[in-house]
């Protein structure tokens, strides 16, 4: 059995596998199946209808916000937000809270100019900017947050509060890991090769006032009002990846929803914490336990001369892409919906017998 620890593109779910494979390619009378049809047919949109429907559902999510289907990656939002929510020459908010939102905040400065609102505590206390209220300036179009950081294995534990200013936040490696309460922000965001679907769509919940906020020199395909008007067909969506996105948010609604999602994502990190914790200091992990990230789960052996080995053998037993992150090596395994608990034990047993090899 081979084990995909990666951190995105990640694993689907076996049995998304498998459906896609019995009904994606399925031509019908016409001869085509749904990606060879038009995007503007009806049997595209039946399926870009179940796919909005279900994840409405799967969030419970207020009438007064939209859900966009977009291309692009997490990347394009990073430039789209200030672009979308700020008026020219209006300032923007960014916490830092590690690796990929200082990315947000590097594409977010060619826009406009940026206020940085809190920031991580830094090495010696790897952990997110504590939530409580933040005190974000005034004038500033919005507030953005990373919940999850992908590459540092940092999580919230909680949100800030920013009063009326629009908490905007980078989703893209928790989304769908856990209920979350949309209503707490203006817009979310998360690219689709963690919890989604494949790489190439991304998913943009936007409150439905914001939307007004778009300026009209937007190129359309830019512009979450025209997206929203045009119900993400100002021009071909990502068909594929959408079919096979609205797979996943049907597995995650028979498995039980996001509570489902979340006991079953809090178990596998917990079961890794404890070999880690409970391994007499051989292996590490270095986030505040109160802030550690429970679907990238970061951690290194004591000796890092040792990273190496532990990746090959790791290899040779079947656990793969476990390397850290180039910015901060180490170890990495992200654990999202799809790994079972079955990979995660394997881990486990893996990391005691290398540490009874090596340690
Ligand atoms: N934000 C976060 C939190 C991510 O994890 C990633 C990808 N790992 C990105 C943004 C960038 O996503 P994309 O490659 O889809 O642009």
């Amino acid at each position: 059995m081979a084990w995909n620890f990666a951190a995105g593109p990640a694993r689907l779910p076996d049995a998304v596998i498998e459906r896609a494979a019995a009904e994606l390619f399925r031509r019908g009378d016409d001869g085509a199946c749904v990606s060879e049809r038009p995007f503007s047919g009806p049997a595209f949109r039946a399926v870009l209808d179940h796919a909005r429907q279900r994840l409405a559902a799967l969030l419970g999510l207020p009438a007064n916000y939209r859900i966009l289907f977009m291309a692009g990656g997490a990347m394009q939002q990073f430039a789209l937000l200030p672009m979308n929510l700020a008026r020219p020459g209006q300032r923007v908010a960014y916490a830092d809270s590690g690796y990929w939102s200082r990315r947000a905040m590097a594409e977010a400065a060619n826009i406009t100019e940026v206020v940085e609102v809190a920031r991580h505590p830094g090495t010696t206390a790897l952990a997110a900017p504590e939530a409580g209220v933040w005190a974000v300036p005034g004038d500033c179009a919005y507030c953005h947050i990373t919940p999850n950081e992908t590459v540092d294995g940092i999580a919230y534990p909680a949100f800030p509060d920013c009063g009326t200013l629009p908490l905007v936040a980078d989703c893209t490696s928790s989304f769908l890991s856990a209920p979350l309460d949309v209503s707490q922000f203006g817009l979310l965001y998360a690219s689709a090769q963690k919890n989604i679907g494949p790489a190439g769509l991304t998913v943009t919940i936007v409150r439905e006032d914001l939307l007004e906020r778009s300026p009209a020199t937007l190129p359309a395909v830019f512009s979450y009002r025209r997206q929203a008007e045009a119900g993400s067909c100002i021009n071909t969506p990502p068909m594929l990846a959408i079919q096979l996105a609205a797979m996943v948010f049907d597995w995650i609604t028979e498995q039980g929803g996001l509570p489902a999602m979340a006991a079953a994502n809090q178990k596998k990190a917990a079961t890794l914490y404890a070999a880690i914790d409970g391994s007499d200091g051989f292996y590490l992990a270095p986030v505040v336990r109160a802030h550690r990230s429970v679907v990238n789960v970061r951690f290194h052996v004591r000796d890092a001369e040792l990273t190496d080995a532990f990746i090959r053998a790791a290899e040779a037993a079947g656990l793969h892409h476990l390397r850290g992150h180039a910015h901060l090596g180490g170890l990495r395994a992200s654990l999202y919906n799809a790994m079972p608990l079955a990979g995660v034990l394997a881990l486990v047993d893996f990391m005691a017998e290398f540490k009874r090899r090596y340690g």
